[in-house]
């Protein structure tokens, strides 16, 4: 081992959702010491889900994309040895992912890139050439994912001027119509991004990841956090739960650690934050970054939060559906300000299924509350989300009929994701990775402080595929890249 290698031998990691479990897996299986901090009392932070009367229910996963044999999402996990303690059900069955339901029509997205240029042909028979460019771009990124060459690579391989253009702004250049502006504008609200600020890169990789294949877990529960965990467990790697970071301690421009809330010190030659930057800042001393570095972070713009709920129905009356309905409501120019995503499944419990809805929500619907915390914010904040949700309940019996046996189990705001993993303003996806913040967003986990780094979905790109892909990245940032192909990336082959 060179001086370099050695200096990662003691790695602290901030946060226990898949960003941190995933770093302190790959760190663990390079023999390193690993602890992972995590501020709840229960490791897994969005991975988790949480109970209520008796049922499971989803926080912060409800479809992933690209885990079929060989594909990259499911390589990542192979190599990471947590597939096979995970219950996937591939979704799609009858062929159908996704159901986009329009006031006036609908769109029904199958598997495969292929299925999704023919299904797009065949809706918009005039557009052959737009589509035919589309797919062009789509499958040569698709092929860049497939390959995980992003990271193998030294840079970022299949970045050009039009892949970093804004995907609107290339739609409507192509002069698409608003009908299939409305429907290409879906896939992006699976990072938060509004498809006119949405790099064409990250747009093409989102939604090649899903049409690649698309899976849930067949049963909500703590699987998730549970393989993650257990296999960092098994590989020596230590959780402390219940005790977040208050302090991350800096010497002569070094880290040497980090103060609990407790007050116990852990020393460390590294420490990654697989959390919200920002949050990393406020634990950082007093001048230890560059004032513009710390005005840089506050001034990012974040993407919104989710407003939820999840409802127990009638299993005979709504049977399980192996697609995801997103009811969308397009402006005039097609542009999709609001939609909502239903997601039909199983409970584990007889007889009963659940319906879980989302739709995108900011900070500004729910500020009244915001200095309030989970649990204590009085019964106007309960009648607000009740209100919502009555609102939401309507909406769905429009899709699914009466909802029979219908009984609500719980409803959440991005209050309540703020507070149970600290993402400000409760953003469900972190840092906007718009066009316009590309540039501000490039370097984020390269911090001037030695030791220190960033992990997570703000790392490089949210959701369970982007934060993985982000954590893998954070992983060859620190041991470098030819460490990193060596003893990573060998296995593989
Ligand atoms: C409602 C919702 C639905 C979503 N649905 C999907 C989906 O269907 N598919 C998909 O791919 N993605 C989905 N996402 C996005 C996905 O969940 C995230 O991108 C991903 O889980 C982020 O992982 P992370 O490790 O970066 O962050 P987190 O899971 O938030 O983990 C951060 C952890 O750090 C801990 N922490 C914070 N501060 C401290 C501190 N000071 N000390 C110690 N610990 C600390 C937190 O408690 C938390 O456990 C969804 C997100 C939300 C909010």
């Amino acid at each position: 081992m060179t001086r370099a290698e050695k200096a990662t031998d003691n790695v602290l990691i901030i946060g226990s959702g898949i960003g941190g479990l995933t770093v302190g897996i790959i760190f663990a299986k390079l023999h390193h010491r690993v602890t992972v901090v995590e501020k709840n009392p229960l490791p897994g932070g969005l991975m988790r889900s949480y109970v209520r009367s008796g049922i499971d229910c989803p926080l912060g996963v409800h479809y992933m994309g690209s885990l079929d044999r060989g594909q990259p999402l499911r390589r990542l996990w192979d190599y990471l040895g947590v597939t096979s303690s995970l219950p996937l059900e591939r979704m799609g069955m009858n062929g159908v992912i996704d159901r986009y339901l329009f006031d006036d029509f609908s769109f029904d997205l199958h598997e495969g890139i292929d299925a999704f240029e023919d299904d797009l042909k065949q809706a918009f028979p005039r557009e052959q050439n737009q589509i035919a460019e589309l797919m062009g771009d789509m499958r040569t990124i698709s092929q860049s994912l497939f390959s995980l060459d992003l990271l193998t690579e030294p840079g970022m391989p299949f970045l050009s001027s039009e892949s970093l253009d804004s995907m609107g702004g290339r739609l409507q250049r192509m002069r698409c119509s608003i009908p299939l502006l409305s429907v290409l504008g879906v896939p992006s609200t699976l990072i938060g991004v509004p498809l006119r600020d949405c790099p064409a890169f990250y747009y093409y990789m989102t939604l090649a990841s899903y049409l690649l294949s698309s899976w849930r877990l067949a049963c909500s529960g703590s699987h998730m956090s549970d393989a993650f965990t257990s296999t960092f467990g098994s590989l020596g790697g230590a959780i402390v739960t219940g005790d977040g970071v208050k302090k991350i301690l800096v010497r002569s421009g070094r880290v040497s650690g980090v103060v609990l809330q407790s007050g116990r010190v852990l020393d460390a030659a590294v420490v990654i934050a697989a959390i919200h930057p920002r949050c990393v800042v406020a634990l950082l001393p007093e001048g230890a970054v560059r004032p513009a570095y710390a005005e840089r972070i506050a001034e990012l713009e974040n993407t919104k939060g989710l407003f939820s709920v999840t409802l127990a129905v009638d299993a005979d009356a709504h049977e399980a559906l192996p697609y995801n309905i997103y009811r969308v409501y397009p402006e005039r120019d097609g542009t999709l300000s609001h939609g909502i995503f239903h997601q039909l499944r199983r409970s584990g419990q007889p007889g009963i299924n659940i319906l879980s809805m989302m739709t995108t929500s900011g900070i500004e619907e729910w500020r009244q509350w915001e200095q309030t915390t989970s649990g204590r914010r009085g019964g106007d904040y309960v009648a607000a989300k009740e209100k919502k949700a009555r609102e939401f309940i309507a909406e769905a019996s429009t899709v699914f009929g009466n909802l029979k046996g219908m009984k609500i189990l719980d409803i959440y705001t991005p209050l309540t994701i703020r507070d149970r993993v600290g993402s400000p303003d409760g953003s469900a996806y972190g840092i906007l990775r718009s066009t316009r913040q590309l540039m501000k967003t490039a370097s984020l986990n390269r911090t001037s402080i030695e030791g220190l780094f960033l992990a997570g979905q703000n790392s490089m790109a949210p959701g369970i595929m982007g934060t993985t892909l982000g954590s893998f990245q954070t992983v060859k940032r620190i041991i470098g890249h030819e460490r990193f192909c060596r003893e990573v990336m060998e296995d593989f082959r």
